[in-house]
């Protein structure tokens, strides 16, 4: 098994919890169990969590489908950003939003709101034991996470036309690609591979590109390339090993994110950490998966990667590490979700929680 990567902490400053942790405080986290295989999959994980002894004290709000049930329309009570504004570490199972219309999605208003600027995606290949074409992959996404076609600027112009305006700035853009570099630094990456449509949108795309460059003449030490989206996005998708890190504004780092995980194993096996100068939210990359909902199929991976992600950033990268080298072990043994289930490879088929007890079992 190998030591869990640390998440960046130098680019996001110590929090109150985490300068709390380290001497056997419970740290609060604020806790959702989200929408759809959220419960299960936030089961599943807190028991992981309590077995390896993580010094944590999680506050449960709630927020989603029961909330805009209530005819708030935002989705999140004044509670809940309360419980947020006061822990600043949040541990999200994912919350379903309507398609095409519709309440405005909340995970786009939390990362806004509580400036979650940096969305750091994490896609490995865990072969031979999960089946992947693509075993020497290790990918990291650090996606933008709160400009670009999400800033959230969309209306009517006329019965016919729809306009949706992409937001890009200098400060914010400035911010993710610092941060990639530094992250790539801290984590003994050696590339880091900006990708956007510049030669399309030359102003927007242009000055990310351009302040890419820029930066990068900062960290030498750090080679750096330039992809254009589209082919950026079929090389990450036949050739994932060639990449390292990769910078991207908001949408593009969302699909590409996904492709990556999908070619790593799984959507169901990919964390991800939001960071912010004040808090930070930790996820599963995957949504609430209503197809697969209440019947203990869901891969409680994800979030749990996203748990562990969220105690080296609290401090508690003893409780991190365990929990980790559990997992892997776990995915070792060939105890796999239907997710990841392959004959010739899994050698037993589980559900949700008899995965976790699997986990927890190997502590
Ligand atoms: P999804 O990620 O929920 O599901 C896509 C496919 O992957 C489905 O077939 C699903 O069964 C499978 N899958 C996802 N997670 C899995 C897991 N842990 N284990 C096994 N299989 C898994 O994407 P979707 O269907 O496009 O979206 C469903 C809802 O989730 C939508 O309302 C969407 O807005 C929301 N969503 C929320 C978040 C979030 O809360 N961060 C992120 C993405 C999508």
């Amino acid at each position: 098994p190998q030591p869990v990567e640390p998440v960046e902490s130098r680019v996001s400053p110590q929090s109150p919890a985490q300068a709390a942790t380290g001497a056997g405080t419970a740290v609060p986290i604020t806790v959702a169990h989200g929408d759809g295989i959220g419960p299960e999959i936030m089961t599943a994980c807190l028991s992981v969590l309590d077995a390896a002894g993580a010094r944590i004290a999680p506050e449960p709000i709630e927020v989603g489908e029961a909330v805009y049930a209530r005819g708030v329309s935002s989705g999140i009570g004044p509670d809940a950003w309360e419980s947020l504004r006061r822990t600043r570490v949040f541990l999200k199972a994912p919350i379903t939003t309507p398609q095409g219309g519709g309440v405005k999605s909340l995970n786009v208003t939390i990362r806004k709101t509580l400036g979650l600027f940096a969305n750091v995606r994490p896609c490995t290949a865990y072969a031979p034991f999960v089946a992947t074409r693509h075993p020497g992959m290790d990918v990291v996404i650090v996606r933008e996470n709160e400009e670009d076609l999400y800033a959230g600027i969309e209306h009517r112009q006329t019965a016919d036309v729809y306009q949706c305006l992409k937001l890009i700035t200098r400060p914010g853009t400035e911010r993710i690609v610092r941060y990639a570099f530094e992250y790539a630094r801290a984590h003994g990456r050696r590339k880091v591979t900006c990708m956007t449509k510049d030669n399309i949108m030359k102003m927007t795309d242009g000055l990310f590109h351009g302040l890419f460059e820029e930066i990068g003449t900062h960290y030498p030490d750090i080679e750096r390339e330039h992809l254009i989206v589209d082919i950026g996005a079929a090389r990450l998708a036949e050739r994932p090993e060639r990449f390292d890190v990769v910078v991207t504004p908001n949408l593009y780092g969302d699909i590409l994110s996904d492709i990556a995980a999908e070619v790593a194993g799984s959507v169901g096996l990919a964390g991800s950490a939001n960071i912010g100068a004040h808090c930070a939210m930790f996820e599963a990359i995957h949504g609430s998966a209503p197809d697969i909902a209440g019947q203990d199929r869901a891969n409680p991976s994800g979030l749990l990667l996203a748990a562990v992600q969220m105690l080296v950033h609290i401090g508690q990268g003893d409780v991190a590490e365990r929990i980790h080298n559990a997992w892997l072990a776990t995915l070792e043994d060939g105890i796999h979700t239907a997710d990841v289930h392959r004959d010739g490879v899994s050698n037993r088929l589980v559900g949700t929680q008899d995965f976790a007890r699997a986990v927890i079992g190997r502590l």
